[in-house]
């Protein structure tokens, strides 16, 4: 692997950069951990190495220190004014600079980065660097030029498609494209020095892009539109590549750089970055302790879980033993395995391996035996307790000293089960979500005796299966599903009380859930739910408000989707479309009621007033840990929108008393045995976030 060292002979220009020379060559090196980010410290020290470069050097390179080059802006400073000098300044100055300039680009040169090279003469990248402009990805624009620098090297409609989808290019790719102009060899420095010979000064800002017809400009500028479902920054993006066919260069930089201050300080581009730190904090184990080792790994149960996760552990390159008593249910687990890994391998996302490699991995049969040598063992049989704690207290029996075991469940009392491991200290909860490997989120449940180290397991291996780890405390539904079924049950009596299933839907939409309950419902089916309602009948407390609407749906043989009849009416060219069955089913049981149906603020004021109080009650409990936690739990597991970051980041961005009318109207609607939680107190530190 590339890494850049500086000679003794090097002499900082600030905290962050540092001046070299390789013969005549003037070497610019920056240096700021971890990632070489473009903070203040790296531009104010370009700029004196610039003015430091006399004319006595044949020519410049610039290159990060240690593993990689710039890996994009200082996201810190983006929601603050920026401390001078900014970047398109420092790039002003590359531009001037007398001598060819050269980027040396080795590990990532992302956003600032690569708009640093991009201002550069010229581009030289180690063969596993990668190149891109992410900005988009975080709901702005790149600021310093790089849609007028990049479209002028690989063409309008190659430029809108890499901004736009922020996508990060390899080098063989980024060199095809032009977006860089050589590969390194061993020696990256040496090599871009060598690679000058006989080059001079070549500003792209001043080059001709190459040509493109108004046709796959606009081609592009619609798929790029449509993959960013209408977003303001994709928008933008395009329209500031585009200003390439309208104007001036040194206008066009000026209108883009007003266009990126705007969005970064904007709703999205400040969600986008609530997320980006709340998943990283997320992701932290919260114990110090070293991980266990795991070499391999079991699986009980082969249904849609058990298949799904061993399909990701397969993908992760560790061998996995699939257990399940039912053979059928053994051949069925092999197919969808093969072809997840298919999926995976066509994505480019088995490192180098293919499919059928990862497949030969896979051992599977009836016998728990065969998981005596796992050293970690995840349970995915029925949501049965009496099946779960017979096949846990096995496992207890048969797993070798110091192997870990975790459960799936999604209600069951997980305390009762880790007793019934006799192996408590290494017992734990991994809550996976369908399908496995789609869904990023993976619930890490902590019980009363997990030890410090099992815990950091858990979360290095969430890492290497390419997992969000969120950590819970044990608790019915730990921390997704207990929020969800508050938010169910406010669609529900809103549907009581007369609202349509597409109304209430529209109202969770217009919240940020990327589908309504009632769609999401009608794809999952609505019988398992059903059965369910049926099998706590007996025990429900007559005192609760119970919704019956479900229920006659599923007796009119309407099971979602799979009948092409639910909440919704399917056929074979699609759906969902509006039900007249079930909006008959709606007004004949609100006129039984006689409540007037809730409006669209209504229904939507209740639904996030319920999920903030449920919230702070799980905060309040210890069952998670903040927050923000838990908008990264609603956003990568339950499809509400990053954009938004999250409902109890939209509730924070609200008074507190439009909040606590929200929670006193959920309250109203649900009746019987809500209990509040201190939603101010949740909110808080959401609020004095700077
Ligand atoms: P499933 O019904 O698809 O599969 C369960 C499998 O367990 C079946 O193949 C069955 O043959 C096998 N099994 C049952 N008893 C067994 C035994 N004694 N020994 C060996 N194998 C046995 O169920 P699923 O949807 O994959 O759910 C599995 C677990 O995951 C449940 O605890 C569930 O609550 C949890 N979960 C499910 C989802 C989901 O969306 N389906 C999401 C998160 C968690």
């Amino acid at each position: 692997m590339t890494e850049i060292r500086y000679s003794a002979a090097a002499i900082p220009t600030s905290p962050a950069v540092w001046l070299d020379r390789r013969g005549d060559a003037a070497v610019i090196i920056i240096d700021n951990p971890p990632v070489n980010a473009s903070s203040a410290a790296v531009r104010q020290g370009l700029m004196a190495a610039l003015r430091q470069v006399g004319a006595e050097a044949s020519c410049v390179v610039v290159a990060g220190a240690g593993r990689t080059f710039i890996v994009g802006s200082d996201i810190k400073e983006f929601g603050k004014a920026l401390p001078p000098p900014e970047l398109p300044e420092v790039l002003a100055a590359i531009e001037a600079c007398p001598v060819p300039v050269i980027a040396a680009i080795h590990g990532a040169a992302l956003g600032g980065g690569y708009e640093l090279a991009l201002a550069c003469d010229w581009r030289i990248a180690a063969p596993g660097a990668t190149v891109g402009l992410p900005e988009v990805g975080l709901g702005m624009i790149p600021g310093a030029g790089g849609t007028q620098r990049l479209p002028r090297l690989v063409g309008l409609p190659r430029g809108i498609e890499i901004i736009a989808s922020s996508r990060r290019v390899p080098a063989s790719e980024a060199l095809e494209l032009g977006m860089i102009d050589a590969l390194a060899g061993e020696d990256l420095v040496g090599d871009a020095i060598a690679f000058l010979a006989g080059r001079g000064k070549r500003l792209a800002a001043r080059l001709t892009p190459p040509p493109a017809g108004p046709d796959e400009i606009e081609a592009a500028a619609a798929a790029a539109l449509a993959r960013g479902r209408g977003r303001e920054c994709v928008k933008e993006a395009i329209a500031a590549v585009r200003l390439i066919e309208t104007t001036p260069v040194e206008e066009a930089l000026r209108l883009e750089r007003a266009a990126f201050q705007r969005l970064r300080v904007g709703e999205e581009a400040t969600a986008l970055r609530y997320n980006f730190f709340a998943e990283r904090a997320a992701a932290k184990p919260p114990v110090a302790d070293a991980p266990r080792s795991i070499g391999s790994a079991g699986v009980v149960g082969a249904g849609t879980m058990g298949a799904g996760i061993a399909a990701v552990l397969l993908a992760a390159g560790l061998p996995v033993t699939l257990v399940d008593s039912d053979a059928a249910a053994l051949d069925r687990a092999r197919q969808a395995i093969g072809s997840t890994l298919a999926d995976l391998e066509r994505l480019g996302k088995l490192a180098g391996s293919s499919a059928a490699e990862r497949l030969s991995g896979l051992d599977s049969g009836p016998e728990v035996e065969r998981l005596g040598g796992a050293d970690l063992v995840i349970e995915a049989v029925f949501e049965d307790m009496e099946i779960k704690t017979g096949v846990i207290s096995r496992l207890g029996d048969v797993l070798k000293d110091g192997a870990i075991l975790a459960t799936n469940t999604s209600y069951l009392d997980i305390e009762a089960l880790a007793a019934a491991s006799g192996r408590p200290e290494n017992f734990l909860g991994l809550h996976f979500f369908a399908p496995v490997p789609r869904m990023k989120l993976l619930e890490i449940v902590q019980c009363e005796a997990t030890a410090a180290p099992v815990l950091a397991t858990a979360f290095a291996l969430a890492k290497r299966i390419g997992k969000l780890p969120v950590l819970a405390r044990p608790g019915e539904g730990f921390i997704g599903n207990r929020i969800y079924a508050r938010y169910r049950a406010q669609c529900e009596y809103a549907l009581d009380d007369g609202a349509l299933p597409q109304e209430i839907d529209a109202a969770a939409t217009g919240l940020g859930f990327a589908m309504g309950l009632f769609a999401v419902s009608d794809i999952s089916g609505l019988d398992i739910a059903w059965r369910l309602r049926r099998s706590k009948a007996a025990s429900r407390d007559p005192r609760e408000r119970y919704v019956t609407l479900p229920d006659a749906v599923c007796e009119l043989g309407r099971l979602g989707r799979k009948t092409n009849a639910g909440w919704y009416d399917y056929d074979d060219k699609g759906g969902p479309r509006p039900s007249d069955v079930v909006t008959g089913l709606v007004r004949a049981n609100a006129a039984r009621h006689g409540r007037p149906a809730p409006d669209a603020r209504t229904i939507a004021d209740a639904i996030l007033g319920a999920i903030v109080n449920e919230a702070a009650l799980i905060v309040e409990e210890g069952i998670a840990r903040s927050a923000e936690d838990i908008d990264v739990v609603l956003t990568n597991g339950y499809g509400f929108s990053k954009s938004r970051g999250g409902p109890l980041f939209q509730a924070a961005l609200m008074e507190n008393r439009r909040v606590e009318a929200m929670v006193e109207l959920a309250a109203n609607r649900a009746g019987w045995g809500f209990r509040r939680g201190d939603v101010a107190a949740l909110l808080a530190p959401l609020r004095d976030r700077d």
